[in-house]
């Protein structure tokens, strides 16, 4: 991700006119102009084929006096056909399979009503009207190339195939007029590409910049999620914090309530840790506490369980939905577990190893209980293990109504 969001800003910053967008972007690139360019149809369905009968009608209106004999009837034939063109067009362009290869098709349906309007323009006997053709011819291919959007491209293929009927120049009867037309088509070609390529080249751009704030959100999105997990964990021991135990201990206990279930609360305290740091150092007894949270979170296994460092070398297990006694059994297990990792500590008087404590209260929430006296409970506890010798548990019940 990084590395494509770099060369998408190198690119940005350095990109030649009309560099092509990079290949793993083409499909992208693709649906986008697809996308469009169902947008342009729906805007000019309408508009097209009235657009097409109203330059017809006007023909019809103002050159009444030179539309008679064959004129007449090889003008409602072409435009007969460029109609029959255009809404074959159309038709195509509504269907999602047709839509979907439109630059290839657009060019030859462009450039087939251009090749109509074009050898019109060289059958037809009268002056005016051959005159009014090469206007009309030329509105099509401004609106054919800018109204549509055509790719750089499309519009060099769809003028191509719509000047077809140039090459009959040579054979033509006045060689002046067809020399007027071609020179008028080619710079209205020109023009009109020049006006594409500018175009295509803004979409282009645009489009990457798009791809590159599409990246950037992401990574915006990714970062915030990094963060909020950052805020939940504790650095040292990758356990959850306190702020989560504080918040958790909260809704499991209105939860409980609710529920009429029991709520234990396991604290945890490491045994002469003190003496630990005095004779092992201080990083030695972060590397003991991350071993020590580690033997915590293996016993810990409900999804609803939840194991946090409370502060310093203590560390606390909410266990919601469970009695006094599956809370002695996780805290036995706590027990094992430390001693099991066998951490050598040889200034403690109660082993030869680190271990711990565990003070252990449970309660069914009622009346006047409150979250805050499962946790004194809970430290009562871990006094009394501390005071009467140490590596042990000790396991309170707490009813609000005990004097507590
Ligand atoms: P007890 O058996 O009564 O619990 O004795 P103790 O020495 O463990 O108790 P005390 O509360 O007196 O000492 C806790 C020590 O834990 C003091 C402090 O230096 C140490 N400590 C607290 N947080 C950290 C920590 O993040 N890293 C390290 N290395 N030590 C810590
Ligand atoms: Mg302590
Ligand atoms: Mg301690």
């Amino acid at each position: 991700m990084a590395d494509t969001q770099s060369d998408l800003d190198q690119l940005l910053q350095q990109r030649p006119w009309l560099a092509p967008v990079p290949e793993h972007l083409q499909q992208a690139y693709r649906s986008k102009r697809q996308e469009e360019f169902g947008r342009l149809v729906r805007l000019w369905s309408p508009l097209l084929p009235i657009g097409f009968i109203a330059f017809q009608a006007f023909t019809l209106v103002f050159y009444t006096a030179e539309l008679h004999g064959p004129d007449l009837s090889l003008l409602l034939k072409s435009e007969g056909l460029d109609i029959g063109l255009l809404m074959g067009g159309l038709l195509a362009a509504h269907q999602v399979r047709w839509r979907l290869s439109f630059d290839r098709w657009i060019p030859w349906v462009f450039g087939l009503i251009t090749a109509v309007k074009v050898a019109t323009g060289f059958l037809l006997h009268s002056p005016v009207l051959a005159v009014n053709q090469v206007y009309i011819t030329l509105m099509v291919l401004l609106i054919g190339m800018l109204g549509l959007q055509l790719s750089i491209r499309s519009g060099i293929r769809g003028s191509l195939v719509g000047a077809v009927p140039f090459l009959a120049l040579p054979w033509i009867s006045d060689i002046h007029y067809g020399l007027l037309f071609l020179g008028h088509y080619l710079l209205t070609v020109t023009v009109a590409l020049f006006v594409v390529a500018v175009r295509e080249d803004k979409d282009r751009m645009m489009f990457l910049q798009s791809m590159r704030l599409q990246q950037e959100r992401q990574e915006v999105q990714r970062l915030n999620a990094e963060l909020a997990e950052m805020a939940r964990r504790d650095a040292l021991t990758g356990l959850a914090n306190r702020r989560v135990f504080d918040e958790s201990l909260r809704a499991e206990w209105d939860r409980a309530r609710r529920n009429r279930t029991s709520l234990a609360l396991l604290m945890i305290d490491v045994d002469h840790f003190k003496r630990f740091n005095d004779r092992y150092g201080h990083p030695a007894g972060d590397r003991c506490l991350a071993e020590v949270a580690a033997a915590i979170a293996s016993v810990v296994r409900r999804p609803g369980d939840v194991a946090a460092r409370y502060g310093g070398e203590e560390f606390v297990i909410l266990l919601p939905d469970t009695d006094a006694s599956g809370a002695t059994e996780l805290a036995r297990r706590v027990i094992e577990q430390v001693d099991a990792a066998g951490m050598a500590h040889e200034d403690s008087p109660t082993a030869a190893n680190v271990t711990v404590s565990v003070g252990v209260s449970h309660c069914l929430p009622h009346g006047s209980a409150t979250a805050q006296g499962l946790t004194d409970a809970a430290d009562e506890a871990l006094y009394e293990a501390k005071s009467t010798g140490r590596h042990r548990l000790v396991c309170h019940e707490w009813r609000a109504l005990d004097g507590q």
